[in-house]
């Protein structure tokens, strides 16, 4: 932990905003009190940083490399002074100097390379490694353009790009010494040296990796890890020289873009696979530098190779990182001169797998036409371990055709990056029970039975640190009032609140604490949207990536029902509700922008119908985002967690809003079933379809929605809403809604579900009425939302999987 006092903090910074302002610290904008601020706490990072790494170093121990190709990481400047211990005596320094940390903290822009779940628990749990003394580091690409930015116009979702780099970035390293050759396309050749076939790789092209890295520092414990983000480049500037002496400055430059593109943007989708060339290269780009980069490290530092998967773990986020399998290969064999068996050891045993979704439409498989093109030496690896796998399963499966043709790695003219992912690693693990039992049992069942020990269960998590400590100041406040401060580096001692959680004077101090945040949220909304919200209301919150799984189109349906049952009786007796949205659509997804228009149009004639503005509000907030959620989460009563069961992986939203004491209206998916466990059914509420009854349906029809059209009056007259012009002039606008619902038969069961949430919704009512019972409820949540700490996933991954535990248990 950083030692230093308020005084010498304060000397620090103003030495620091003269040496790269050239001015006095009076005189300059907040921005520029921003940028000497980061720069002066990466100072302080910087000597932590370099100890780690020479501990790293000289001990030997395993290290863990977990490479993903989206890291969402928010913004970084209050994490660091949270876990650097200096947040307090930072904020007293800069108020002596009429500086505002708050106002510091807002100008920098959120670190945005990734779509949303995936990309953010890769960012917790780089935090949580740093902060359990695990040699853990991100491996990924520097995007020049993050996640797009959402504005809304006239209703609908337009995308600006985000260029987060415009200003500069503090907390990025640029290392040259640190670059790698990638090589795309070309042949391969083979040769016969003294009796050994090589392979030689010939007439590629090669781009130059270079990495950008960032410290990622452990709360109070001096540990400071790396996240090493690639940015591509031309090899020589030579290149652009010589076709510039020929007049062909046009086709430098355009070689040079087409090089860079690499690293230009990141896919804005999530869910939908697109087999797209520019991806694949994004794939294989960071994967090739990052392996290459590890093992050149650990040779460097006196490693052998042949010990390599007791030295260091790899960890692939989803499949995208999958060529990693190869890419060892390929070195182990091509530059090691490893026999096959033995680089296979070692790769499978390096190399460990999560699954993320087990949505059909999102799974990689690449055309083999383009992978040969592209990777022709990393094609032929991808070959020998399928026809070697092949071989195994025709030993196993005699004469079942069918099941070793699903089974395969290539098959139908494709590469199948799942498959290639499981065969390749020792471990497969899915992100919540329900998930893994499923991919065990249907999709995956075939390589389960086959594999039955490579399956396991992480059960996602979400770091404490940022979405409870950082983004809830007050709540952490109360929490350490009570129960102490034990549960910032033992998250499960939050449980000691739940005694707390039945005292009235605590329940009094909670509701003033989630108040106070609904204030300042109401304060935002009013600034962002000029929506005129009352605290008072509750504060009901979906706020996700767009898509139909998630069934926005759900709740819309209820708010206009409820908006119906109000023109009825305008006397109805309800609590005032406040319904905010949040969310991105991907730019190519009809129906996901649709629901957009749809939730911004509900918005303007609820929130312009004087006969009910003092019950219901509809707001869309634009542009959600890491540093957006922690503002909302903290200020939520109701947290909408309503995918069609089976269909959600986990989610961790639900997860940062119950250890905000926010309570939960969800279907039994992903981890809402963990969360149920804990809480019990007294403290949640469940609706909805279970998943044996979703899964029967999928296998043997039986549902139509229009029955439900046709029988259910209320639903009924909410389907015909969207089309007769009572949201919007244009009658067609929500057409494509309607007949998603209705005409393609709801594949996500929102009719289904529907009676049985205005139920659910019913019962929120009446439960928030008991002012007392509402905030033990909530209480309870908090004392039991210790387990979905990342710390705890990251412990069972380090110990179940990695096999790095020895390592924490010594520096504990
Ligand atoms: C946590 C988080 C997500 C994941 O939300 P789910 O509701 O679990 O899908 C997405 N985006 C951001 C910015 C987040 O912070």
């Amino acid at each position: 932990m950083l030692t230093i006092d308020k005084h010498s903090f304060k000397k620090a910074y103003e030495k620091k905003y003269l040496e790269i302002n050239g001015e006095e610290l009076s005189t300059g904008s907040n921005y520029k009190k921003y940028e000497a601020l980061g720069n002066l706490v990466r100072d302080y990072v910087a000597e932590s940083w370099m100890n780690t790494n020479k501990k790293y170093n000289s001990t030997g121990e395993k290290q863990v490399y977990y490479f993903s190709m989206e890291f969402l990481l928010g913004r970084l400047l209050g994490d660091a002074l949270l876990n650097l211990g200096i947040r307090d005596i930072c904020n007293e320094a800069l108020k002596e100097l009429n500086i505002d940390l708050k106002d510091l903290e807002d100008l920098e822009q959120d670190q945005g390379l990734g779509n949303g779940g995936l990309g953010r628990l890769a960012a917790c749990f780089l935090d949580s490694m740093a902060s359990l003394n695990i040699a853990g580091h991100g491996c990924g690409i520097r995007y020049k353009y993050g996640f797009f930015e959402q504005k809304i116009v006239n209703g609908s979702q337009v995308e600006v790009p985000d260029n987060w780099l415009r200003e500069g970035n503090v907390w990025e390293k640029r290392k040259n010494d640190k670059r790698e050759i990638v090589k795309f396309g070309g042949e391969v050749i083979t040769q016969n040296i003294n009796g050994k076939i090589k392979f030689l790789h010939i007439n590629y092209e090669p781009i130059l990796a270079v990495p950008y890295d960032t410290p990622i520092v452990g709360y109070e414990n001096e540990t400071v890890n790396t996240l090493r983000l690639w940015s591509a480049e031309t090899v020589s500037n030579e290149f652009d020289f010589s076709s510039f002496s020929r007049g062909e400055f046009l086709k430098a430059l355009e070689y040079k873009n087409s090089v860079e593109a690499i690293s230009q943007v990141l896919y804005p989708d999530d869910t939908q696979y697109e087999g797209k060339m520019l991806r694949l290269k994004q794939q294989y780009f960071f994967v090739s530098a990052g392996v290459q980069s590890v093992i050149r490290h650990f040779k460097r530092h006196g490693g052998d190779i042949l010990e390599l998967d007791e030295k260091m773990a790899i960890h692939i986020n989803d499949t995208h990182p999958t060529l990693a399998i190869p890419e060892l290969m390929r070195i182990l064999l091509d530059e090691e001169g490893l026999p096959w068996e033995v680089a296979w050891r070692i790769t499978t045993n390096t190399i460990s797998y999560t699954n993320h979704t087990i949505l059909s439409e999102a799974l990689e498989k690449w055309p083999v036409d383009m992978f040969k093109k592209l990777l022709p030496r990393i094609y032929m690896i991808v070959q020998e371990i399928n026809e070697r796998y092949c071989t195994e399963l025709w030993n196993s499966y005699i004469g079942q055709w069918d099941k070793i043709a699903h089974m395969a790695i290539l098959a139908d003219g494709q590469v199948r990056m799942a498959n290639l992912a499981v065969v390749g690693s020792h471990s497969v693990n899915g992100v919540a029970k329900l998930h893994t039992e499923i991919l065990k049992k249907q999709e995956m069942s075939d390589l389960y039975y086959f594999y039955p020990n490579k399956f396991n269960n992480k059960t996602n998590g979400i770091t404490h640190r940022r979405w409870l400590i950082k983004s809830n100041k007050e709540l952490t406040y109360l929490l350490k009032e009570t129960i102490g401060d034990s549960f910032i580096k033992h998250p499960t001692d939050l449980e000691k609140f739940e005694i707390f959680a039945k005292n009235k004077d605590v329940q009094e101090k909670l509701a003033s604490v989630k108040r106070l945040n609904k204030e300042k949220l109401a304060k935002t909304i009013y600034e962002m949207k000029g929506i005129k919200v009352n605290p008072d209301s509750i504060f009901d919150v979906q706020i996700k990536r767009i898509h139909a799984y998630k069934r926005q189109i759900l709740n819309c349906l209820r708010i206009m029902h409820l908006y119906n049952e109000l023109l009825k009786d305008p006397n109805k007796d309800i609590v005032p509700r406040t319904f905010i949205f949040g969310g991105k659509a991907a730019p190519s997804y009809y129906l996901a922008k649709k629901t957009i228009e749809l939730i911004n149009s509900i918005a303007d004639t609820i929130n312009n119908d004087p006969r009910v503005s003092e019950k219901i509000k509809v707001v869309f907030l634009d542009n959600y985002r890491v540093s957006l959620a922690e503002q909302i989460i903290r200020a939520t009563d109701v947290s909408e967690q309503i995918s069609t069961t089976t269909k959600e992986a986990s989610g961790t939203s639900n997860m940062k809003f119950m250890m905000n004491g926010a309570i939960t209206i969800a279907t039994l998916d992903g981890a809402n079933i963990e969360i149920r466990d804990e809480v019990s059914d007294d403290n949640i509420v469940i609706f909805g379809l279970t998943s044996k009854e979703v899964l029967d349906y999928y296998k043997n029809g039986g549902y139509l929605s229009y029955d439900i059209y046709r029988s259910d009056i209320r639903i009924k007259n909410v389907i015909d809403d969207l089309m007769n012009g009572k949201y919007h002039y244009d009658n067609n606008r929500f057409k494509a809604i309607y007949e998603n619902l209705i005409t393609y038969n709801d594949e996500f069961f929102v009719l289904k579900d529907f009676d049985d949430y205005i139920r659910a919704q019913e019962k929120i009512d009446y439960l928030y009425r008991d002012k007392y019972k509402w905030q033990e409820m909530c209480g309870i949540n908090i004392a039991h939302s210790g387990i979905f700490s990342s710390d705890r996933t990251i412990l069972e991954y380090a110990t179940g999987i990695w096999g790095t535990e020895l390592v924490y248990k010594n520096l504990k």
